[in-house]
């Protein structure tokens, strides 16, 4: 979603005349320390405050740029995102030399606001509470003519006892089936053929759609309204010229029978499932207050990979959670032996304030919580090699990105299951999907050849 949001504010500040430049990567000042700032008036930093190490790095950078400040005194200096919604106007106490402070509601607001601060060298912060955070809009700074992402939610009900979302992003909100619908025909008419659908909790989409369904820009949908997110994935298959659709993240009480048969029966659907597991032990899981034991877990993996037999899985999982025994651990990891994800995103627990499960001890070592993460780690990595060696012979379809970025005469793209494979070919065959043998692999990445 952040990443959205960045595109969303880089095209609202170039419409507005606002040259955007990226972030430099080896400037220093005349005493050889790094410049953030370097060549430009205005550094906006988009924060994510789902990680304690995330977070870090951005009072580090603020800190960073406040030197910078003293010898550039006319520096602008904002942020924008989750930390803004999460610590609001405190941060200009700790922070002085902050400018600006933009919530996730305010973004189109974000070139009068800059202005604001130039004309009246005050701190400025525009942070709104209600409403939704997702804007639509045709300057959004794509990063690929093929691929866009599609906001359709924003926010979370659930109350998972270790996250700041609730708390950053409110309630959750729906972008209507007919707002999403328009806006993907809008994308596929300027070239788009792959969208990736986001929301914190993107299958407990509940926008709803007109009854009728003789609107002429509208498909007819199949399925029951009483599903939604199912019924909006159909509704987008039916769109000529969009090639393949994507979703994240998904929240396991949320994946239904439903949505697993729509996604069997529409090949346009990825074949990847993010599914977050967080612990293999139920008692984690209930502190967690996951809604869903492992055994549920696993039954939807198993149905949904009866169901759609060449689907990818992954997961994310949390290691020394409060209250996490031996024996919790040694369930998580037994759980990763036998579900076999094609990836997980695997993190040691820090404490989130603010969030119920801070006021619990934090009383798993941390010496302990690298040990566990980092065996987990391991366990996934020859998982997935194995997975992934398996696939190596195979022909499969792949969507091809673009240019390598440094081999001339190599492509990039990635398969239904979003595995990336690098193939030599003469031709640009960008925005197109293509028939690959997969000949080799290095590391995670699969060497293709075109057949
Ligand atoms: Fe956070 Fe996801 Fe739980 Fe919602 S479902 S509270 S976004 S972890």
């Amino acid at each position: 979603m952040n990443t959205y949001d960045s595109q969303v504010a880089v095209g609202i500040l170039e419409k507005e005349g606002f040259e955007v430049i990226p972030e430099p990567e080896t400037g220093e000042d005349s005493d050889g320390n790094p410049m953030l700032s370097e060549g430009a008036d205005v550094v906006l930093m988009n924060t994510c405050s789902v990680r304690q190490h995330a977070e870090e790095r951005v009072w580090g950078r603020l800190g960073m740029l406040g030197k910078e400040k003293q010898a550039n005194p006319h520096l602008i200096i904002g942020l924008m995102g989750c930390m803004v919604e999460e610590h609001r106007e405190k941060i200009f106490k700790r922070f002085p030399q902050l400018d600006l402070m933009v919530g996730t509601r305010n973004i189109k607001e974000l070139p009068r606001l800059i202005r604001e601060v130039q004309e009246t060298r005050r701190q400025v912060a525009r942070i709104k509470r209600d409403g939704i955070s997702i804007e639509y809009s045709e300057f959004t700074k794509r990063d690929s003519p093929y691929h866009a992402w599609l906001p359709i939610m924003t926010g979370c009900n659930k109350v998972c006892t270790f996250c700041v979302v609730p708390m950053t992003r409110g309630s959750e909100v729906s972008m209507s089936a007919e707002d999403v619908c328009r806006e993907a025909r809008r994308l596929v008419a300027d070239g788009v053929k792959w969208l990736t659908l986001l929301g914190q909790n993107v299958n407990s989409y509940s926008g709803h759609a007109p009854r009728t369904t003789h609107h002429e820009s509208w498909p007819v949908a199949r399925g029951s309204w009483s599903e939604p997110f199912p019924s909006l994935l159909e509704m987008l298959c039916q769109i000529d010229g969009l090639e393949r659709i994507s979703f994240t993240t998904s929240h396991p009480s949320d994946a239904t029978e439903d949505l697993f048969r729509v996604i069997a029966r529409n090949p346009k659907i990825s074949r990847r499932f993010h599914l977050p597991l967080q612990s293999g032990s139920d008692k984690i899981l209930k502190r967690m207050k996951r809604l869903h034991t492992y055994a549920e877990y696993k039954a939807k993996v198993d149905r949904l990979r009866e169901l759609v037999s060449d689907i990818s899985i992954t997961t994310d999982i949390i290691v020394g959670f409060p209250g996490e025994t031996e024996d919790d651990y040694q369930a998580t990891k037994r759980a990763l032996e036998e579900l076999r994800f094609d990836g997980g995103y695997i993190y040691k627990y820090s404490v989130r304030p603010g969030t119920p499960a801070s006021k619990l001890p934090d009383d798993v070592p941390f010496e302990r919580k690298s040990q566990r993460n980092n065996e987990l780690l391991a366990i996934q990595r020859v998982i997935m090699g194995e997975k992934n060696k398996a696939l190596v012979g195979r022909t499969i379809a792949v969507f091809v990105e673009g240019p390598h970025p440094e081999n001339q005469g190599e492509w990039f793209g990635r398969m239904d299951q979003d595995k990336r494979v690098i193939f030599p070919c003469e031709e640009d065959l960008s925005g197109k999907f293509v028939k690959l043998e997969l000949v080799e692999l290095h590391n995670e990445t699969f060497r293709g050849r075109l057949v």
